[in-house]
C-alpha cells in the first residue's frame, strides 16, 4: 500500500494532524506575501495527503528556512521541515516551480546558505539579479532594507562547526541505507 504523505511527516517531523489552523505559522513567516500557498495551508494539504497539490506550490521553494514559522506553533509542528522534505520529494519527482525565476532564487539562496550556513542577502540579490540579467532589479529596495539592517554589507561569519556538520551529512547520503 502507498504511503501517503501523512504518514510520511508522522514518522519523520511529528504529527501534522495536531495542526489545528490557527495560522500562527503564516502570519510570522516574513515571506508570506510572495508566496502563492501560506505555510498553514500547505500543512493542512500535507495532513490530508494532498501530495500532488503541495508538491506543485512554489511555497516549498520560496521558504528561506528561517524557522520563525516553527518556533511560532503552538503544537511544536516542524514547518520548516516539511517544507524541505516535500522541496526534495519535488526534486525527486522532478517537479519544478512555474516560474522559472522562482527556481533560480531556490539555487542562489541554497548554494550561498551551503558556503556558511547563514545567507549573505547581498550577494544572493546580486547573483540572482545577474542570472536573470536584470542587474537593477528590486535595487530601490536595497536603502531601505540597509536602515532597518535587513541587508549588511559584510558576509556573516559561518556558523561554527558548519563545515563538520556538511562533511557528516554528505557522508550520511553516500551510504545507501544510512
Ligand atoms: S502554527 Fe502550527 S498549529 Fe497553527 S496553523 Fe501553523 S502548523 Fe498549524
Ligand atoms: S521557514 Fe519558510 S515558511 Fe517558515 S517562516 Fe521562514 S520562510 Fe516562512
Amino acid at each position: 500500500m502507498e504511503t501517503t504523505l501523512l504518514e510520511t511527516e508522522t514518522r519523520t517531523f511529528g504529527n501534522t494532524s495536531l495542526c489545528y489552523q490557527c495560522a500562527k505559522c503564516s502570519s510570522g513567516c516574513p515571506i508570506s506575501e510572495e508566496m502563492d500557498m501560506l505555510p498553514h495551508q500547505v500543512i493542512h494539504l500535507a495532513s490530508l495527503g494532498l501530495e500532488q497539490r503541495v508538491l506543485s506550490t512554489e511555497t516549498i521553494w520560496i521558504c528561506a528556512n528561517c524557522y520563525a514559522c516553527a518556533v511560532k506553533c503552538p503544537n511544536d509542528i516542524d514547518i520548516t521541515g516539511i517544507m524541505n522534505d516535500l522541496k526534495q520529494k519535488a526534486i525527486e519527482q522532478g517537479i519544478a516551480p512555474s516560474r522559472p525565476e522562482v527556481y533560480q532564487f531556490h539555487k542562489v539562496f541554497a548554494n550561498d546558505v551551503l558556503k556558511r550556513g547563514k545567507a549573505y542577502e547581498l550577494w544572493i540579490m546580486g547573483e540572482y539579479n545577474l542570472r536573470l540579467r536584470k542587474p537593477f532589479k528590486n535595487v530601490l529596495l536595497a536603502p531601505r532594507m540597509f536602515l532597518k539592517n535587513k541587508l549588511k554589507l559584510k558576509p556573516p561569519r559561518q556558523v561554527r562547526g558548519f563545515r563538520g556538520w556538511i562533511h557528516k551529512l554528505l557522508l550520511r547520503k553516500q551510504r545507501p541505507h544510512a
